[in-house]
């Protein structure tokens, strides 16, 4: 068994994170000492440092592990020596293991959050048609998650259509799935939005930064679920406006709290407990 963990999140500007916390208190309940380190790229004393120096550098220092944050989960999935067939789908990994002999294997953790997440909170929700909304780093977790939970039609917006595009495009060759994904601009947005049966936010509006909901709300029916993956703060104001209206919603932190849960199995070889990291998680 793991006998200590050292851990870091290679990022910007993830000084709030409250990733390193569920993992520390996790690593403590299975009585084994982790340590957990944010790396912010951000920092002046990290300014010129490559992403490959600093994975170097954490082999040679023993790390045991790193999560990946934004905008570097695209990036990093060269540098590893392997990756797992859910990451090198989707191109991106927010897990990297490191084993004693310092060989790397990425993961995405971020997928099988977002579908453990929809699991739990949205169990039983009617998946024909769901129309997501963003396709950027979360959204490409969230589209391939949507697609392995079953999803039959899938259709993605984002403020930049080539992108919406290109997820459509990527998650169409996924083998095995029913999905049919395809891309739309926003001024089709409300019409798509009038009549699926899911929303999912994936796009940033919702934060202190970008208020606002990504689509008027007023075309949602009582019987529209809705989910969002911003989690700072997790009441966004989709969905107040969603509950408002009787809609089943899912907030930001299933996802955040899952893709954690995950990672943690991933580095310990250990089940984490889903109660206590979520309160860890909800604790700040
Ligand atoms: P990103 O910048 O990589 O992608 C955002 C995408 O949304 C872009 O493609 C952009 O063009 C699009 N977009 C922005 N405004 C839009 C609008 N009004 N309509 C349509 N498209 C729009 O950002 P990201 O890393 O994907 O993060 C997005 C959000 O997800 C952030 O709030 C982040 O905190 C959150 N997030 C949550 C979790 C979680 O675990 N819950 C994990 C990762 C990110």
């Amino acid at each position: 068994m793991t006998s200590s963990l050292l851990l870091g999140l290679i990022g910007v500007g993830i000084s709030a994170s409250r990733t390193p916390r569920m993992h520390e208190n996790e690593g403590a309940a299975h009585s084994i000492p982790t340590i957990y380190r944010t790396i912010d790229i951000a920092e002046p004393r990290l300014a010129e440092v490559g992403l490959e120096e600093l994975l170097t550098a954490a082999i040679r220092l023993g790390f045991d592990g790193l999560n990946i944050t934004h905008p570097f989960k695209q990036r990093f999935i060269d540098l590893l020596d392997d990756v797992d067939p859910v990451a090198a789908r989707i191109g991106s990994v927010n897990t990297v293991v490191i084993d004693a002999a310092g060989k790397t294997t990425g993961h995405n953790t971020d997928v099988t959050g977002f579908a453990a997440g929809f699991r739990a909170g949205l169990h039983g929700a009617a998946t024909e048609v769901v129309v997501q909304i963003g396709a950027g780093g979360a959204g490409r977790a969230v589209g391939f998650a949507l697609a392995e939970l079953g999803v039959g039609e899938l259709i993605i917006a984002d403020t930049d259509i080539d992108r919406a595009a290109g997820l459509a495009t990527d998650i169409g060759t996924v083998t095995g799935s029913r999905v049919r994904a395809r891309a739309i601009g926003l001024d089709e947005l409300e019409g798509a939005a009038a009549s699926a049966q899911g929303i999912v936010n994936a796009t940033p509006v919702g934060m202190k930064a970008y208020p606002g909901t990504p689509v008027d709300t007023s075309v949602f029916g009582s019987d529209t679920w809705v989910a969002d993956v911003v989690y700072f703060p997790l009441e966004t104001q989709l969905l107040a406006e969603a509950r408002a209206k009787g809609c089943r919603t899912l907030d930001g932190s299933g996802m955040a709290v899952n893709q954690a849960i995950d990672a943690f199995e991933l580095f310990s070889s250990q089940k984490a407990d889903p109660q206590r990291m979520r309160e860890t998680f909800l604790s700040f």
